[in-house]
């Protein structure tokens, strides 16, 4: 049935484009092959195939719930062919096309559980806060390769699209998902990655698994129950898909962003920290194992304890956290972690919770009216052996600082309240550049096979998941990196939807009635320009010792003249934003230690002092030397003598763009904070992005309250409006969202009016031979490309199929 001819045009060369033994999948593939040969309708009734096309009938019933099945047996005449099969899940097929009709639209089929619709070759997917069954390795089949009008809207159609991009032409695909925090990003980003690796069959099954379980164990240490979402992600995630020339899934890389440390030290009310340290006390908890780990088994250690010490009953009695912990060992054992490694991960990971309750005390002396001592040696002692230090020295690096001044060091005590800020740091820093070693660790256990494959652009598939937009009572710093890293997601959607479509309209010298689009490169500009924008004078008020929170807001209201910035009278330290999804508030408070984000050099030298493996690693870094606190004091002193005198303690130069070590790393010669690391950050992720072709996935949450469908209208109608998918609407429908230069197109499609054998000369005349022989309508030329609508490529691309 199937003849494969012997030199296949690129579009088939790939095996993934061929079916692949799944039965009710051939069965759907013959069938539609069989409506259009009217010579093998007859084989329409082969028992074989009735069968599995009333399992594909079962499933696309499923998926329709409550609408007729869209297939019958009946032959489809050409011109069928040609129509989207079901108008109903294209907002660009709608009749009108205003706010109320396309909310409407959307809420009728949420209520019919439909959670999937496109606008053109956008993805709406609304969370449908309930477990559909339409995610199984039959909907990954029902899902392969065949024309996206076939079947309902479907994340799997988003991924499949991508897939047979990047097979197809060699090019790399990026899929963005972005949405509010609670939309369903995560979810949606899992959803991919099991269509991918479904699609990407590597022979190797231990490769699959392995992928399989990166999301679940990065999530384990990055996501943590917010008052939003039970499973919320405070990291941006980038992962990576890397494929063999043929299509097999070879191997992953996950670049991680903007962690949110000080969850670590501190939770919001009704907030909890990182799923991983209930899943390990919970763990040890069941394994008997809590005394190894000194983990105290009545009262729960300050970090995690964020309701009066309930945290414990909870621990002990929820059984999610005890499965949690088997999957967490499970994952950590199929993708490749040695048993000392889990161990050494472990063990830090108490030994922040031990750190976190080392508590100090002033004592007064003579001499040093404020100097802090650790009262209770208990979890000192605990902390320093689960990081083989010596407590001694982990108590003098808590206490003390050393000061150069003048060419002398003078060790300085520290105030309780500057003893805690320290021991916070060290929690944070540890907790930090563990999180970065697993990613990194499951980076080079998952890199593809060298020898079998060499690493090549084109075969990749990126999926970003980025944290939501944020708007709280209270936003902080960290609010305000997620927020423009989200701003800056917008600009590249916009950017790739509207802006440059127009661009393009206007090179082409095609007539186009341009579409108006909210434009937010001011806001960005009001970010990240420089010498003068936010960011920017963040860092230089940074860099001042005596500045405080406060001349940081005077600063920005004095500098920032634009109309996106205000400060509310009476309010100190607020100033708001006006971001492309709404207006947001922050407060100042902590801004300038945030994004200082200073460990002490002290802390860092015993922590390098370890005899601990891992935490050596995490804590190495070329400007390394080997000694203990003494020595290390004894050198910084040295140092600062060789240095000129501008470039003492505080007002060091920073040169953001040079270094990229980790925020916190505090050597006497440079610092980099958190700001600039970010923004360097956001430009390594858009640099990635830009290079594929990018599908956009937009999740909406219905509601508020994380309920099964419940659909507010004015929440939903917010969320279209700043995603700009109204806008969207109008321009997939006046749009082109292909342009395929001349010689490309000659090049993919002559098969369908030219003789198989003999590439015609890839003239405009011959584009227009082909467009005609296909019979497509509404397309257009311009002076080098053909402009087609986004469902002209599936049908050349079905036609093409016929043909061979
Ligand atoms: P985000 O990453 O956008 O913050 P999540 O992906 O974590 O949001 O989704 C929040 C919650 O919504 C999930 O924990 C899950 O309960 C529910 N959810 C989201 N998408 C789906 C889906 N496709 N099917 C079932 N539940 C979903
Ligand atoms: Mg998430």
């Amino acid at each position: 049935l199937f003849k494969i001819p012997r030199n296949p045009p690129p579009t088939l060369r790939h095996p993934g484009n061929w079916c692949r033994g799944y039965s009710h999948f051939i069965a759907q593939c013959l069938i539609k092959d069989f409506e259009k040969r009217p010579s093998v309708t007859h084989l329409l009734e082969h028992p074989f195939i009735k069968q599995a096309h009333s399992k594909v009938m079962t499933l696309q019933a499923q998926l329709y719930k409550k609408r007729t099945p869209p297939y019958t047996l009946r032959r489809k005449t050409p011109k069928e062919h040609m129509v989207e099969s079901c108008p109903d899940d294209d907002l660009v097929n709608l009749e009108v096309l205003d706010e109320e009709s396309i909310i409407a639209h959307l809420q009728k089929r949420y209520a019919d559980i439909q959670i999937y619709t496109y606008v053109g070759d956008i993805l709406i997917a609304l969370n449908p806060f309930q477990n559909l069954n339409i995610y199984s390795p039959q909907f990954s089949t029902l899902y392969h390769g065949v024309r996206r009008s076939s079947n309902p809207p479907h994340i799997f159609a988003t991924a499949d699209a991508a897939y047979q991009g990047m097979v197809t032409f060699s090019k790399d695909q990026c899929i963005i998902i972005s949405g509010e925090s609670g939309a369903g990003k995560t979810e949606s980003a899992h959803l991919i990655v099991q269509h991918l690796t479904f699609l990407g069959k590597a022979n190797n099954r231990m490769l699959r698994e392995k992928i399989l379980q990166v999301n679940p164990l990065v999530e384990a240490f990055g996501n943590a129950c917010t008052a939003i979402n039970d499973n919320s992600s405070r990291f941006g995630k980038y992962l990576e898909m890397k494929f063999s020339p043929t299509g097999a899934v070879m191997g992953a890389k996950i670049s991680e962003y903007l962690l949110e440390k000080s969850r670590v030290i501190k939770q919001a009310p009704a907030e909890k920290n990182f799923h991983i340290f209930y899943y390990i006390y919970a763990g040890l908890y069941h394994q008997n194992q809590l005394p190894e780990f000194r983990l105290p088994e009545k009262i729960p250690p300050r970090y995690i304890d964020n309701e009066n010490g309930k945290v414990m009953q909870d621990i002990i009695t929820n059984k999610v956290y005890k499965d949690q912990f088997k999957a967490i060992q499970h994952c950590f054992r199929i993708i490749g972690f040695t048993e000392e490694e889990v161990n050494s991960v472990y063990r830090i990971l108490a030994a922040i919770l031990n750190t976190g309750n080392i508590e100090f005390a002033s004592i007064t002396s003579q001499h040093q009216a404020d100097k802090s001592e650790v009262p209770n040696a208990e979890a000192l002692h605990n902390a320093a052996d689960l990081l083989s230090i010596g407590a001694e020295e982990l108590q003098e690096a808590l206490t003390s600082h050393c000061v150069v001044t003048r060419g002398e060091t003078i060790i300085r005590t520290n105030t309780v309240a500057k003893a805690a800020d320290v021991r916070d740091a060290m929690s944070k820093a540890l907790y930090g550049r563990l999180f970065s070693w697993i990613v990194n660790r499951i980076n080079s256990l998952l890199q593809p096979d060298k020898n079998i494959c060499t690493p090549e652009s084109g075969m990749n598939v990126g999926i970003l998941d980025i944290f939501g937009f944020e708007n709280f009572q209270k936003n902080s710093f960290e609010q305000l990196c997620i927020n423009i890293a989200n701003e800056q997601i917008q600009f590249y959607f916009n950017q790739h939807i509207f802006a440059l479509e127009q661009v393009e309209y206007q090179n082409e010298e095609i007539d186009a009635s341009l579409v108006e689009y909210e434009d937010n490169r001011p806001i960005l500009d009001m970010f990240l320009q420089k010498p003068m924008g936010l960011l920017s004078l963040l860092d230089e008020e940074s860099r001042f010792p005596q500045a405080t929170d406060q001349t940081l807001v005077d600063k920005f209201e004095d500098n920032l003249r634009y109309k996106y910035f205000w400060r509310p009278k009476r309010v100190e330290l607020c100033f708001g934003i006006q971001h492309y999804a709404g207006k947001v508030l922050y407060n100042a408070e902590g801004f300038l230690e945030k994004n200082r984000d200073t460990l002490p050099a002290d802390i860092m030298v015993v922590l390098r002092m370890s005899e601990n493996k891992l935490l050596q690693q995490l804590f190495s870094s070329p400007l390394t030397k080997t000694g203990n606190l003494a020595t290390s004091r004894a050198r910084i002193t040295a140092a600062s003598k060789s240095l000129p005198p501008q470039l003492g303690a505080g007002r060091n130069k920073v040169d953001t763009m040079e270094i990229m070590h980790h925020p916190e790393e505090t050597t006497n010669m440079r610092r980099q904070t958190v700001a600039s690391y970010f923004r360097y950050s956001l430009m390594d992720l858009l640099s990635k992005m830009v290079v594929g072709t990018p599908h956009f996935v937009r999740c909406i949450k219905p509601n508020d309250d994380r309920q099964a469908l419940k659909f507010s209208r004015e929440r939903v109608l917010i969320q279209l409006r700043y995603t700009g998918i109204l806008e969207t609407v109008n321009i997939r429908r006046q749009g082109y969202s292909h342009r395929i230069l001349f010689e490309e197109f000659v090049r993919r499609y002559y098969y369908l009016a030219f003789r198989a054998h003999q590439m015609p000369a890839t003239t405009k005349e011959n584009c227009i031979a082909i467009l005609e022989k296909a019979r497509l309508d509404k397309w257009v030329l311009g002076k080098t490309k053909v402009f087609l609508k986004y469902y002209h490529i599936e049908q050349l691309n079905l036609l093409l199929r016929e043909v061979i």
